[in-house]
This record gives structure tokens, sequence and C-alpha cells, in this order.
């Protein structure tokens, strides 16, 4: 399945849908919610059903522009789920096509899917595709996801709870202390 081609898609270039952005646009506290998510790169805009009843689901709808001006219109659903959060409550998910939770959509050509169905990683060029099969990986995935949560954390408590990318951040610390790799970073104690 190993192409010629010398570049991938890198995640961070790609439209994505985001859980927790979703839980901050309160997609889930009503039994049913719709809106629009955009994406100011390429001028995508999708409309967006969020159920939370009996089979909680996402359904997603949008027209995709080809480069010789075709038109084609997309519309799929992927189940929801949900599990205990550490802090209390429970964190939601979405279940990609290929049955992972996940909390990060990317669209890597028509539809929205998990890095894993893209093959897509932080990895430099070089590197071996046997590495991603390594649980190292996921652990370096981690550390990277927790710098990137710094980067945009810019208030720890809100109202006296963590705020939601806290909460995550603290949620990979007590991850990766759960793993092998020392840590040299700072676990935060609230
Ligand atoms: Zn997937």
């Amino acid at each position: 399945m190993e192409t010629t081609q010398t570049t991938k898609p890198e995640a961070n270039t790609l439209d994505r849908i985001e859980v927790w952005e979703l839980r901050r646009k309160r997609y889930f506290d009503a039994t049913y919610t719709s809106g629009e998510i955009s994406w100011p790169s390429g001028g995508l805009v999708a409309h967006v059903e969020v159920s939370t009843s009996k089979n909680p689901n996402i359904e997603l709808s949008y027209t995709l522009k080809g480069q010789n001006g075709d038109v084609k219109d997309i519309n799929y659903r992927l189940r929801l789920a949900t599990s205990p959060c550490y802090f209390g409550g429970r964190r939601w998910w979405i279940v990609c096509q290929c049955g992972r939770r996940i909390g990060v959509l990317y669209r890597g050509d028509n539809y929205f899917r998990c890095r894993h169905c893209y093959s897509l990683t932080y990895r430099s060029r070089n590197e071996k595709k046997s590495l991603r099969s390594n649980p190292l990986f996921r652990t370096l995935n981690d550390v990277l996801r927790i710098s990137n949560l710094k980067d945009k954390i810019k208030r720890e408590v809100y109202g006296g709870e963590p705020t939601n990318n806290q909460r995550e951040l603290n949620l990979l610390y007590a991850k990766l202390l759960l793993t092998t790799l020392p840590l040299s970073d700072n676990i935060k104690r609230g």
C-alpha cells in the first residue's frame, strides 16, 4: 500500500472536528442539537446534528467541490460513546468507522475519520512504518498532545473547576503515569 509519494498529510493541516470543541459549544447538553462548523482555510461548511438520546450519534452533511468544478454532497452518521470522567460526569467520544473511540476526526479525503484510518501521524518522513505499532509511539503522541494543550490552555480553572482543556491535560498526565516512559514534565496538582 506504500506509494512513491514523499509527503503524507500532516494531521495539523487538515480540516478537523474535535470533541472537546463540540462539548464547549454545548452540542452534548441536549437530546438533539444542530449547528454548523466551518473551516476558513478550505471554505468548507458542515451541517452538524448531534443526538444524545437513544443510539447517540453525530450526523455530518457537507458539499465538497472538486478541482474540475464537480460537486459532491456528503452525508453520514457516526456513533457517539461515553466514558466516565476522571473528575466526575461523563466524557463523550466519536466512534470512528473503524470502531475506535476518538476525540479528533480529520478530513483526509471526503470523510472525517480518525488519524489511524488516514495513517496520520506526527512522524517524520524517514521514520519506519513499523514504528506506529510501537506502544512508545502512542506515548509520544500523548506527549505531543500535552504540548499542544499546554499551548492552548489560557485558564486552568474556571469557576473553581478545571477547564475542559485542563481536564484533558490532567487525563493525559494520568495516562502517561501508567506507561513505562519516565516523564520529565511537571505534573499539575490541583
Ligand atoms: Zn478510524
